[in-house]
């Protein structure tokens, strides 16, 4: 059933666009199943349950933490974590930073953008951005690599908003990196795009599709 759903799911995204299998709240066999079946990236959006995951499969699984992150945490998931989606504060960087560097490693990261209506959700707006990355501080961050933005979009059947969303996260993206990484090709990804919204996304720019129930169903 599983991996049917992975089929269907891999079918209809392009090569160009990396697949994240959102595994949150799930088993580690089923995980098992679909890294069976070929799937490498997996997305989990607590620190504890992606370290548990971590420590027991296989390490060439490149986990990915796609929820919000807390500095005290960040030290536990330095040593193994792919791509932290999540990052909206430059407080936030800078402890990434130095746990990257205790762990000799150079971290992979993206802002995350607030594009949704709901207030709850986290996220940066471009102000806020702008002010991250002008840090004077920023400069001296080295063992961080920001390499794109992440967003969310308002849980709603209405696809105007979905896509107007979506559509104001590609142009942060495009201005972000027209101001302050021209020259820098390493930032070229937009991950947005969930079970019930990936296709739009793609269609509106999308380089990386977090995707969890229509792969493992409902939670
Ligand atoms: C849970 C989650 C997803 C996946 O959601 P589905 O609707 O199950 O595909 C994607 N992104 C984030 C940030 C999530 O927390």
């Amino acid at each position: 059933m599983i991996k049917e759903n992975l089929d269907i799911i891999r079918k209809t995204i392009p090569e160009t666009v990396t697949l994240v299998a959102v595994s949150k709240t799930k088993p580690i066999s089923d995980i098992q199943e679909v890294y069976d079946a070929g799937q490498r990236h997996f997305g989990e959006n607590k620190v504890q349950e992606m370290t548990e995951k971590w420590e027991v499969l296989p390490k060439e699984i490149k986990w990915h933490l796609i929820g919000h992150l807390q500095t005290n945490k960040v030290k536990y998931i330095a040593p193994y974590v792919h791509l932290i989606h999540s990052v909206d504060s430059f407080k936030l960087l800078k402890e990434i930073d130095k746990e990257a560097k205790k762990n000799n490693r150079i971290i992979d990261c993206l802002l995350q953008f607030h594009v949704a209506q709901e207030e709850t959700k986290f996220g940066l707006d471009f102000e806020e951005a702008k002010e991250l990355i002008e840090n004077p501080a920023f400069i001296d961050l080295h063992n961080v690599h920001i390499v794109g933005v992440m967003g969310m979009a308002s849980f709603t059947d209405n696809e105007n908003i979905v896509r107007k969303e979506f559509q104001q996260l590609e142009n942060y993206f495009q201005l972000i990196k027209s101001y302050y990484f021209t020259f820098n090709d390493d930032f070229k990804e937009i991950s947005m795009g969930m079970s019930g919204d990936y296709q739009l996304a793609i269609e509106e720019g999308s380089t990386m599709v977090r995707v969890g129930s229509s792969i493992f169903g409902t939670r």
